[in-house]
């Protein structure tokens, strides 16, 4: 492709898109970010996407689903709801996937979360849940953020087509659902139907680790809440989380957990502000 249909954000760029809380501020107005995340099998899931969430600039992260009592002991600040999304109150975005699981209540979760007028983002476990027509009928935005093997599931190719077409798949994917695309890698792009593909310049092979996508999901689908629009959402969160991998790496590489991650997304966001 044309290097005119490519983008790198840099930080004066990713700086311009971070939300700054003003005196007219409250938590509700910075925006409260829903996540439904995690399973009895996996409930570390939710409490990382949960880190992520609290790290993305919204007012208030609200945990709906069964690992509340992991999540709030971790971090106590979270607003917990046991029901199914529908019963939640309200949140200006939803995060759903990471840990899920594929039963009754993840259906159940999905079908509540997608039937919402607020932006939703899709990652892991949801993506395997994910029905095109309803992607499609959605009329607020979706953000879908799968690795090569998931974008490969969505799309019906084996995941070496994905491999070795990243921008082209991105973008399928995209017109395909109706959707804006996140397609995680070593080399992580923001795609949509149509426009420049971002291709994100910051990150570390060190996030090759499981849990980072979890927190990635969480960060931006916070900024989301926030009030940004999927494609800058996408990319700053893509921008902050590889920043974060660095800086908790450290200058000269030494590997890290999805954690530590999480803990290193302040820093991120104060370098890229500042
Ligand atoms: P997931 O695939 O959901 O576990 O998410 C993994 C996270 O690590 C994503 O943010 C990827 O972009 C990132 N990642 C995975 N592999 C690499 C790599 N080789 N180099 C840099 N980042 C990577
Ligand atoms: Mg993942």
């Amino acid at each position: 492709p044309a290097t005119a249909e490519l983008e790198a954000p840099q930080h004066a760029d990713v700086a311009a898109l971070l939300p700054t809380p003003g005196a007219e501020s409250d938590k509700y107005r910075r925006g409260v970010v829903g996540v439904v995340a995690g399973s009895a099998r996996y409930p570390g899931a939710a409490v990382l996407a949960v880190a992520g969430a609290l790290r993305g600039g919204s007012g208030a992260v609200r945990y709906v689903g069964p690992a509340g009592d992991a999540v709030i002991a971790r971090f106590p600040e979270t607003l917990v709801s046991a029901g199914p999304p529908a019963k939640a109150g309200r949140v200006q975005a939803w995060v759903i996937g990471p840990g899920l699981g594929e039963g009754p209540d993840a259906r159940r979760a999905m079908k509540d979360v997608l039937a919402s007028e607020v932006p939703v983002l899709v990652d892991a476990d949801g993506l395997r849940l994910l029905d095109r027509k309803q992607a499609r009928r959605r009329r607020a935005p979706l953000l879908l953020t799968p690795h090569a093997g998931e974008a490969a599931a969505l799309l019906s190719v084996a995941r070496e087509e994905v491999e070795g077409a990243r921008l082209a798949s991105a973008r399928r994917l995209a017109a395909e659902f109706g959707a804006t695309v996140l397609l995680k890698g070593s080399t992580t792009l923001v795609a949509d139907a149509e426009g420049p593909v971002r291709v994100n310049p910051t990150g570390t092979g060190w996030l090759a680790t499981a849990g980072t996508g979890d927190v990635l999901s969480g960060l931006t689908g916070s900024l989301l809440a926030a009030g940004l629009a999927p494609r800058e959402a996408a990319s700053a969160g893509a921008y902050l989380h590889g920043l974060a991998g660095r800086r908790a790496a450290g200058r000269t590489g030494a590997p890290i957990g999805a954690s530590e991650v999480a803990a290193a997304l302040a820093g991120a966001w104060a370098d890229v502000a500042s």
